[in-house]
């Protein structure tokens, strides 16, 4: 079983990563130093997770120490949606990269389709409760992401939370000069994006599934929600197994070719997340997790679903 998911561009990307999303600050740099010792290789990071120099920490801290070289690593990080104009786009890959203090990064994902207005508020909301939009076109972002792979300042670009025709819509532009290598989406067991990941890896577009384990972090959670770790069928089969429930979760998508992103900041919890590679799930148990699909999003993106650009009104 593979360990990576080849792009299109011919690169490797680790097919397990640590999610940072909600790495407080003062424990995410440990929480990458557990990481790459327990053999993580890919970071997924983001502007907007607000800790990106920490991060950066961690990673210098394991290059220092010999434990690890800057090509044997794979660095994600996301244009947030306030940098969407043309003109604001290398500035912000810019910043990134100083916080991270490396000088390029393996893939660049825009964050989200929809442009927000720019300025010093990364989450500018209007009376309605809706995200504010800018006058962007992830069409002409797009373009300023092309310029980055030009300028050398990132290997490969991609997307996250795009539908299949705003992909379309890059796939399709007359004069497109670096395809997207990669969609970054919400997908576990209640949400198992079959048309989407078999529309992505149609086109070469490898696919990483963000929130494996339900994001219980997430701060709008309600009650009522369901949760993965806690689904006895889920359980069930991790016990059947002898492994814990976010072993099957995370595993579930290495079969299929998907990269997986589990957030901890949690040493233990760190290491059992990477401890995937050595077996497998039958085809049976695979089609039994993926008959436990509700189309249910811990991402339901409500802050912006009157957004022209918003991604979720399309089947898939
Ligand atoms: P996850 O589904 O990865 O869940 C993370 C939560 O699960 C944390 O509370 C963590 O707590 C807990 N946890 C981790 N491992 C275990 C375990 N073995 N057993 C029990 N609990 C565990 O949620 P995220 O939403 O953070 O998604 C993962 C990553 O995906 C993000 O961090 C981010 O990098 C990316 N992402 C991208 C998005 C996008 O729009 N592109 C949106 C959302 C996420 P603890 O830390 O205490 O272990």
């Amino acid at each position: 079983m593979a360990t990576s998911v080849t792009l299109s561009t011919g690169a490797s990307m680790p097919i397990v990563g640590l999610g940072t999303w909600k790495a407080s600050r003062g424990q995410v740099a440990e929480a990458v130093r557990e990481a790459i010792l327990a053999g993580y290789r890919h970071i997924d990071g983001a502007f907007f997770y607000q800790n990106e120099d920490e991060v950066g920490v961690g990673i210098h801290a394991m290059i220092e120490q010999g434990v690890v070289r800057r090509e044997d690593l794979f660095v994600v990080s996301k244009l947030w949606c306030t940098f969407h104009v043309k003109s604001l786009v290398r500035g912000a890959c810019e910043k990134t990269l100083s916080d991270l203090k490396l000088d390029y990064l393996d893939l660049y994902l825009i964050h989200f389709p929809m442009g927000f207005q720019p300025g010093d508020n990364p989450f500018p909301v209007g009376d309605d409760g809706q995200a504010i939009a800018d006058e962007s076109s992830f069409l002409e972002t797009w373009e300023a992401m092309e310029e980055l792979v030009d300028a050398g300042l990132v290997k490969a670009i991609g997307v996250s939370n795009f539908n299949h025709e705003q992909i379309e819509a890059i796939l399709n532009k007359p004069d497109l000069k670096h395809k997207p290598v990669n969609n970054q989406i919400e997908c576990h067991p209640y949400l198992t994006q079959e048309k989407l990941i078999d529309f992505c890896q149609s086109k070469g577009i490898s696919v990483t599934a963000y929130s494996p384990l339900g994001s219980p972090e997430r701060p709008w959670a309600k009650p009522d929600e369901p949760s993965l770790l806690e689904d006895p069928e889920i359980k069930a089969i991790a016990e059947k197994l002898s492994k814990t429930t976010a072993q099957i979760l995370i595993r579930f998508h290495i079969q299929r070719n998907v990269a997986v992103i589990p957030k901890s900041s949690n040493p233990q919890r760190i290491k059992e997340n990477f401890q995937v590679l050595d077996f497998e799930l039958s085809e049976e148990d695979m089609k039994t997790i993926l008959g436990f699909n509700r189309n249910w999003r811990g991402f339901p993106m409500d802050w912006a679903n009157k957004h022209k650009d918003f991604p979720l009104n399309a089947e898939y």
